[in-house]
């Protein structure tokens, strides 16, 4: 399998006084950041989640087609390198044109990360 690297997410001095960084609410290894975020606006399967731009130190699972409210997608799981905590998914094609700025972005799950510092 290689070596496995953890990436760690820098926390900017001065300019983002709302930054966050997010991890895996298990283990806390360091996900993404406030400024990787899209849009608060969506529905994972256990509740609010995120549209991130960039995860780190996740493993994709299989790929699959997933139907959801704005159509069809090919989508994998993603889930903590460290602990295997299922935190979302990622989006790997739409069959919807309108729908494609979220290929190659990922879903991340609030209820499992948490806010890490
Ligand atoms: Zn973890």
């Amino acid at each position: 399998m290689g070596i496995r690297y953890t990436s760690y997410i820098d926390h900017p001095k001065n300019k983002h006084t709302q930054f966050v960084t997010y991890g895996c609410c298990h283990c806390r290894t360091h996900l993404s950041s406030s400024a990787q975020v899209m849009s608060k606006d969506y529905r994972g399967t256990t509740g609010d989640a995120y549209l991130m731009n960039r995860v780190v130190n996740v493993e994709e699972g299989g790929r699959e087609t997933r139907c959801m409210l704005t159509g069809c997608y090919v989508v994998c799981d993603i889930k903590c390198h460290m602990c295997k905590n299922l935190v979302g998914w990622k989006y790997v094609e739409s069959e919807r044109k309108d729908q494609r700025y979220k290929e190659g972005k990922f879903i991340l799950e609030l209820q499992t990360i948490c806010k890490v510092r």
